[in-house]
């Protein structure tokens, strides 16, 4: 059904391992294939790689499936992987308690093998599309980086592990030097090609996996750096800075130089009194000015340490 590396993976947890057995002969020719039998268990591996789908017995000793599902719903890292309660508890108000708990749909010991394939299948289409969907709505169409959603949501969880773990971040904003000018003299087609390889060649720039490069808006980019203080930081805007200079893409307009440049304002959680994203944001965006005022195609930040991070 699927090439190897596209597989979609299913976790099956069962307290019986002959169940396991039986689901696994049934689906491992189609999927990937994970085995629990406790609900600690899979809690741990369902943290460790979230699978696409969770098959889930009811009863189990220790801490029952409908424990589980509840732990996994109200998870935000793990609520939205779908779970289908696979059990011999036919009640009516057994099967409606699973539902409520969140499940996408209860299915009955004994099972059908052929009904089973069929639900799964369909329930796995299901997840793949809203992924697909996910990341669709995360991106930027013209620069195929994060748009300013992702951005906003990754800046107000890693301000939050920040305080937590009392680590520094830093926050780069980055704005193409006299755009108008460029798009006016050479079009709106070039002035789009321009904008996505630039933002391809930060995001490529950009080391670690942590990093978040994204699209603020029009020609304005933000970088998100975590555990990197003010210094670290003005040397990652600073080799960006020149990463894009050295691209040499004609700007015959440009009254900072004869090739597109940026300008970056840096920020640092250490200078912020509230920890909250918008002051963050806004001194990167007054170092940004700063830079502008300066006179284009270079970097600047305040210098002066304020504060520590504090908890939140
Ligand atoms: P500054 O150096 O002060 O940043 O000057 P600027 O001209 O870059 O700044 P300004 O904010 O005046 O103009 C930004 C321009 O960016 C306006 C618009 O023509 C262009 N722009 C914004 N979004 C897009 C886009 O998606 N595609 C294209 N082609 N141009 C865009
Ligand atoms: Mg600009
Ligand atoms: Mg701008």
């Amino acid at each position: 059904m699927f090439a190897e590396t596209e597989r979609a993976t299913i976790l099956l947890v069962d307290d019986v391992p002959d169940n396991l057995s039986l689901l696994s002969s049934i689906l491992r020719e189609d999927y990937r294939i994970q085995l629990a039998t406790s609900g600690a268990k899979a809690l741990e591996l369902v943290a460790a790689s979230s699978p696409d789908l969770i098959l889930l017995d009811v009863m189990m000793p220790e801490m029952d499936g409908y424990e589980v599902c509840k732990r996994l719903k109200a998870n935000p890292d793990t609520c939205d992987i779908p779970v289908l309660f696979v059990t011999a508890r036919n009640q009516i108000e057994d099967e409606e308690l699973g539902l409520t708990l969140g499940a996408m749909d209860y299915i009955h010991k004994p099972i059908s093998p052929p009904i089973i394939k069929a639900r799964v299948r369909n329930h796995i289409a299901l997840k793949l599309q809203t992924d697909a969907l996910k990341r669709l709505s995360f991106m930027d169409e013209l620069t195929q980086i994060a748009n300013r959603r992702r951005f906003d949501d990754m800046l107000n969880n890693e301000l939050r592990r920040a305080a937590r773990q009392q680590h520094e971040l830093s926050l780069l904003m980055l704005d193409v030097d006299y755009f108008k000018l460029f798009n006016d003299h050479y079009g709106h087609g070039l002035g789009d090609q321009c904008l996505t390889r630039v933002a391809q060649a930060i995001q490529a720039e950009i080391s670690r996996p942590m990093d978040l490069i994204a699209r603020y808006g029009g020609e304005e980019f933000v970088v998100l750096l975590p555990e990197t203080g003010l210094e670290g930081a003005r040397k990652v805007a600073e080799s960006l800075r020149e990463t894009v200079a050295a691209m040499r893409i004609s700007h015959a307009h440009s009254l900072a130089a004869e090739h597109i440049t940026i300008s970056i304002g840096v920020a640092c959680n250490t200078q912020s009194e509230t920890n909250s994203a918008a002051e963050l944001l806004k001194l990167a965006d007054q170092a940004l000015y700063l830079a502008k005022q300066s006179g284009r195609n270079q970097v600047k930040s305040w210098h002066h340490k304020k504060f520590t991070p504090r908890n939140v």
